[in-house]
């Protein structure tokens, strides 16, 4: 069964097509496919804007999607950047731009920087709406450690580790990750539809 991944973030990608891999759904994503359309994510909720992706792009393809909307919550930033992760620094701001920004923010308050990342994983098909959510608990340090993954990962330390997300091999992160943990319940809730 093919499906529709609603993501242009080629990381992302690669996380959930090892998750579905082996199974009977054959995931492509939204840059497989050479669409570049962006969702505009005008939700205040990670569920409201994987919802709005997820039947934005299913409106193009009328085949089934599965969509995440995540992020990084800081408990010293009140849960920022949160729902603003992707653009925290501004509009087309890098990776580089918003690690500087969180850092920043973080500088003249005292450690540990606990935080979290969430992912909320839905999927539909026209008719079913499914969903889960994944979260990773962990630390922000004030430096950029490892090459790996994207995002926030090189200055997020997970929680029972001392590597940054970064510094760590690609099948770890995706077997303690908050988007593994999100798609394999909505795999499971898919399997069993
Ligand atoms: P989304 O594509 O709107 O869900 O934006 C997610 C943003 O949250 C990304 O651009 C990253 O900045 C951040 N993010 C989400 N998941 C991760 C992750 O696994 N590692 C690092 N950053 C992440």
């Amino acid at each position: 069964m093919k499906i529709i991944f609603a993501t242009q973030n080629k990381g992302k990608a690669a996380e959930v097509k090892s998750i579905f891999a082996g199974t009977k759904f054959e995931i492509f994503s939204l840059y497989d496919l050479g669409n570049n359309i962006d969702v505009e994510e005008s939700g205040d909720t990670f569920r409201e804007n994987a919802f709005l992706k997820a039947k934005a792009v299913f409106e193009i393809y009328k085949v089934p999607v599965v969509a995440d909307d995540s992020g990084l919550m800081i408990d010293q930033l009140n849960g920022r950047p949160g729902v603003y992760s992707a653009r925290y620094a501004g509009e087309n701001c890098t990776y580089l731009d918003n690690n500087l920004k969180v850092m920043d923010e973080l500088r003249s308050l005292s450690e540990p920087h606990t935080a979290k990342f969430l992912s909320y994983a839905v999927y539909f098909d026209g008719k079913n709406e499914i969903e889960a959510v994944g979260e990773l608990p962990g630390r922000i340090i004030m430096e950029l450690r490892g090459q790996n993954g994207f995002g926030y990962d090189p200055i997020f330390i997970p929680d029972g580790f001392e590597q940054t997300i970064s510094e760590m091999e690609f099948d770890l992160k995706n077997k303690i990750s908050h988007r593994a943990a999100s798609f394999n319940q909505l795999k499971s809730k898919l399997e069993s539809l």
